[in-house]
């Protein structure tokens, strides 16, 4: 079923029951009666497959354009899991300004199977061809990045990998296949924290990774049900809710997020602002190529520094101080001292004084009326002064 990406939204997840439910059921079963022995049916054990699974797979699968999805229970369960189709020996690089959990995953963990690794500024193609070694078989690619919104060059970064005998893998999440669809740009394979954009509204964890090429879906399909890193029924449901509203939520996040942007950039107290949108922003002309708008995230410094970003957290009112993002509701948080605590001193990331904003859908003057409140409180001049 191909239609336009908002139609494909309501209808890609769509499933012939027989009763005409406009919905999928939340099939919240560990078993299903066979009627011969054997394991040639499509349903045996929820491990292996449910429907309401399967449906959401269908529903990323179309909206993502790709040929196979693979539903996780978690962000971080599909990140080990494209991980691990590495073998010992094998050699990864990825961008330096990844997820703090994708950094610890790879420094603690990884790197005890022998598989080395090497973080990079992916938005330099240079400094890929220079981290890249005869043994490098993944590229992993965060576009935009968290928290820098730092912006990759798909298209570049594929013909790169390629070019090596690695795979191009692109963490899609902070922009969500609404706005990017790496896989149409070359990638390999997309993974995503559907936690976020996907799911939309703070009450599921989820993850996903999606591909066209079927050797490497059924390499993923087998390990999914062997190690079991699924997403129940009742997650995948709201996923599946989620999506139907991805297009219409993600043009508000967005719109919001420009002029939270903008008014950020005129107020005396904000050092620099990164979010795409902005023409002053370094990968401003990739991402108007590669995405159809700018996203939901913009993080900004505080020019009091460090005590005046732990001020100004603490003093929002809609903003809540959480970590997580891409949901209904705004939330604002300090990577250094939170998301990205496990990242290595000296990295971007690391600077206490950066606050990263996830622009909910919320009236945008509210949200201005409250960054400025709590911007007057962090001890800097005031707009007026
Ligand atoms: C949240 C996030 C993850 C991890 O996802 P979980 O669902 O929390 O496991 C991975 N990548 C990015 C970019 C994220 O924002």
């Amino acid at each position: 079923m191909k239609y336009r990406f908002e139609t494909n939204a309501i209808h890609g997840g769509e499933v012939d029951l027989g009763t005409g439910s406009v919905t999928v059921p939340i099939f919240q079963t560990s078993t299903y009666r066979l009627d011969h022995p054997g394991t040639d049916h499509a349903y045996v054990y929820s491990r292996a497959s449910n429907p309401t699974r399967a449906a959401l797979e269908a529903a990323l699968s179309t909206i993502e354009d790709a040929n196979w999805a693979v539903a996780y229970a978690s962000g971080m369960a599909a990140t080990v899991a494209v991980t691990s189709l590495l073998d010992p020996g094998d050699h990864l690089v990825l961008s330096d300004d990844v997820y703090g959990g994708t950094y610890q995953y790879v420094v603690d963990e990884l790197s005890r199977y022998g598989i080395e690794h090497r973080f990079v500024d992916t938005s330099d193609i240079g400094a890929v061809r220079d981290g890249c070694t005869e043994r490098t078989r993944m590229l992993w690619v965060e576009t935009p990045s968290n928290p820098l919104l730092k912006i990759s060059a798909v298209e570049q970064l594929a013909a790169e990998a390629h070019g090596r005998g690695a795979m191009l893998v692109v963490d899609n999440t902070f922009a969500s296949p609404c706005l990017q669809r790496p896989l149409n740009l070359g990638a390999d394979i997309v993974v995503h924290s559907t936690t976020k954009y996907l799911g939309g509204h703070s009450d599921l964890l989820g993850g996903a990774a999606l591909g066209r090429e079927s050797g490497t879906g059924e390499r993923l399909r087998l390990r999914q049900a062997i190690s079991g890193s699924v997403p129940g029924p009742m997650d995948c449901f709201l996923t599946l809710r989620g999506i139907r509203t991805l297009p219409v939520r993600m043009e508000r996040h967005c719109a919001n997020a420009r002029k939270v942007a903008e008014f950020l950039e005129t107020h005396p107290s904000v050092g620099e602002v990164r979010y795409p949108g902005l023409a002053n922003h370094p990968g401003h002309e990739v991402a108007s190529k590669q995405m159809s708008d700018y996203g939901g995230i913009v993080s900004f410094r505080v020019k009091g520094g460090p005590d005046a970003a732990r001020a100004f957290v603490e003093a929002t009112n809609l903003f809540a101080l959480a970590v997580s993002l891409g949901s209904v509701e705004s939330l604002c948080e300090i990577p250094a001292l939170m998301t990205h605590a496990v990242v290595e001193e000296g990295a971007a990331s690391t600077d206490p004084a950066l606050v990263r904003l996830s622009v909910g859908l919320e009236h945008v003057d509210d949200l201005i009326d409250d960054l400025g409140q709590a911007l007057d409180k962090t001890g800097c001049e005031s707009p007026d002064a």
